[in-house]
């Protein structure tokens, strides 16, 4: 396949007739094109395609077929379908009215090449341009952030399905490739054991017998893989996918040792960001977010979010499951910059929010990250009618290293540290004998028998002033009011779930759900354009009956 220069000669005159006739309003598509032209041109897939060999198909028209594709909801086969049968696509794509299409199968291969290439994000970027050049986006106005689940196209494993499915997908993958080798290998009871899927309601009853299976399990894996590098005349089976997961997976469930194989403690187990989660899906993992736990992947869309212009998504990062929101806060902005869309102001949840964040955040790139901090622990809220003191009651003398709390006393201690993560803080005491002598002391502190009277914690000199200034101004109605934009990026995650599947990946893989979930953004944001442009209004949150009642009421 190769690149074929696709220059933009117009819909064809009959096409354009019969449509305009056919849809005198037109139709997502054709408004499309009478606004954003071919959308997608040759060259900018140009890295993806080699220059000599079979003539390709367009990739501009694929990648525009995959975007209408994911608009519409449809599979590889049904898309290639409306190519043929819709005069509509006829019209976006410029095609005459008979003009053949494709098989669906080249869909597929324009994906693969697209991750193979590194342009995961490549469609995205430039319908983004194509957006900036007619003037329906620019930098510098707001955006917010939110991230949602997305569900790996397998099944939810408990530890020992995993451990039963793990060995079977390699034996499945060794009776297909060396069958005679493995029939030497095992008996009778393996294909009793690993014949069909492995299912939790099939396991014998009982702990300890669930046990015994479970380390049988891992006999037999190891068995294998023992076999495996005693096979030297036939190496190449070390380098089976499935056998190298079978090798990870036991290394990280098992232990073996002179008295034989272990399954290990839960305490003993890699943590979950680290650990296999599904053998047919080595990147998903399992994750938990407010007690709900799934298996997969973690989408974080950002968008703008201006009244004078439609709410388009700019950035869409897929991480594991396991990935907390913040890590992925900086990496949103090196994004934006690198569109050259970076947003005056940022809107976030808690999530993606520490002092840290919001410093770099100015520094690195301009923008201000608006989100809620932690509240001060220390303030418990025990006696309503005496608080706690949080830090906020607390000045601190930076230059002189020391802090003055209400009583007046001044701290004795001031030393740099650094927590386990490296995180740098510094920690203040105050003397035991201020403390005990001071009427303060029950609504202060609870250190008794020690060295110190009250501890403080903080944070390095600007990240604790962005610190204290934020808890302040987030209990102001301003700051609310100035926040209450973030919560329509809900909306959005609502409209890309609903319209484009964004919580059920199709595929295997991270980078093919990345592909996947940057066509699902291009799709809204294609739609989204369409529906600017025809005027229509926003979505506005729903009420129920009930809840409009009691507003009456
Ligand atoms: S308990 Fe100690 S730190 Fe707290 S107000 Fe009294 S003297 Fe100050």
């Amino acid at each position: 396949m190769s690149l074929e220069s696709r220059s933009d000669d117009g819909v064809p005159e009959l096409t354009a007739r019969v449509v305009r006739a056919s849809f005198p309003r037109g139709t997502l598509a054709v408004r499309i094109r009478e606004v954003l032209g071919p959308v997608f041109m040759d060259e900018d897939f140009a890295a993806a395609f080699p220059d000599r060999g079979r003539p390709a198909i367009s990739p501009g028209a694929l990648a525009l077929v995959s975007v209408l594709q994911y608009a519409e909801g449809l599979s590889d086969r049904q898309a290639a379908d409306q190519v043929r049968a819709r005069m509509d696509w006829k019209f976006v794509l410029g095609l005459e009215l008979d003009d053949p299409g494709f098989d669906f199968t080249v869909l597929g291969d324009f994906r693969s090449r697209l991750i193979k290439h590194g342009l995961e994000e490549r469609v995205l970027e430039v319908v983004l341009s194509r957006l900036s050049d007619a003037a329906l986006l620019r930098a510098g106005g707001r955006q917010r952030t939110d991230s949602t689940h997305v569900l790996a196209a397998v099944r939810t494993l408990n530890r020992m399905e995993f451990v039963g499915e793990t060995l079977r997908a390699a034996l499945e993958v060794l009776a297909a490739t060396a069958p005679d080798w493995l029939g030497g290998l095992i008996s009778s009871a393996w294909v009793e054991r690993y014949g069909a899927r492995v299912d939790n309601y099939r396991f014998p009853k009982g702990e300890n017998v669930r046990r015994e299976w479970a380390e049988q399990v891992g006999r037999d894996g190891f068995v294998l893989l023992d076999a495996v590098d005693e096979a030297a005349a036939r190496a190449w089976l070390r380098e089976i996918p499935a056998v190298r997961t079978l090798r990870r997976a036991w290394a990280e469930q098992y232990h073996r040792d002179g008295e034989g194989v272990r399954w290990r403690e839960g305490k003993d187990l890699p943590p979950a960001r680290d650990r296999l989660s599904s053998p047919y899906d080595t990147d998903a993992h399992y994750g938990n977010k407010r007690g709900s736990g799934w298996c997969g992947y973690k989408v974080h869309l950002s968008e703008t979010c201006d009244p004078d212009a439609p709410h388009l998504i700019t950035s869409v990062e897929t991480t594991n499951a396991t990935v907390n929101d913040m890590e992925v806060t900086g990496t949103v902005h090196e994004r934006l910059a690198g569109r050259g869309l970076t947003p005056r102001e940022h809107l976030v949840d808690a999530g993606y929010v520490t002092a840290a964040h919001i410093l770099a955040a100015r520094e690195e790139h301009g923008i201000d990250l608006l989100g809620p901090v932690a509240i001060d622990a220390h303030h418990s809220g025990r006696d309503a009618r005496a608080p706690d003191l949080s830090q906020a009651a607390f000045q601190t003398d930076w230059d002189a290293k020391k802090v003055i709390c209400p009583q007046g006393a001044a701290s004795v201690s001031w030393s740099q540290q650094r927590k386990a993560s490296g995180t740098p803080l510094v920690r203040v005491h105050f003397a035991l004998a201020d403390c005990d002598a001071c009427p303060l002391r029950p609504r202060c502190t609870k250190a008794a028998n020690g060295k110190w009277g009250r501890s403080l914690t903080l944070l390095p000199r600007k990240q604790q002033q962005i610190l204290e200034q934020r808890r302040a101004e987030q209990q102001t109605d301003a700051w609310k009011e100035r926040y209450d934009a973030r919560a329509g990026v809900e909306g959005t995650i609502s409209q890309a779930v609903r319209r484009t599947r964004l919580r059920r990946t199709a595929y295997r893989g991270q980078s093919k759900t990345h592909l996947a979930n940057v066509l699902c953004a291009t799709a809204v944001n294609i739609t989204r354009v369409d529906a600017w442009l025809n005027g229509t209004p926003l979505g506005t949150t729903r009420i129920s009956h009930l809840a409009r009642l009691a507003l009456v009421a």
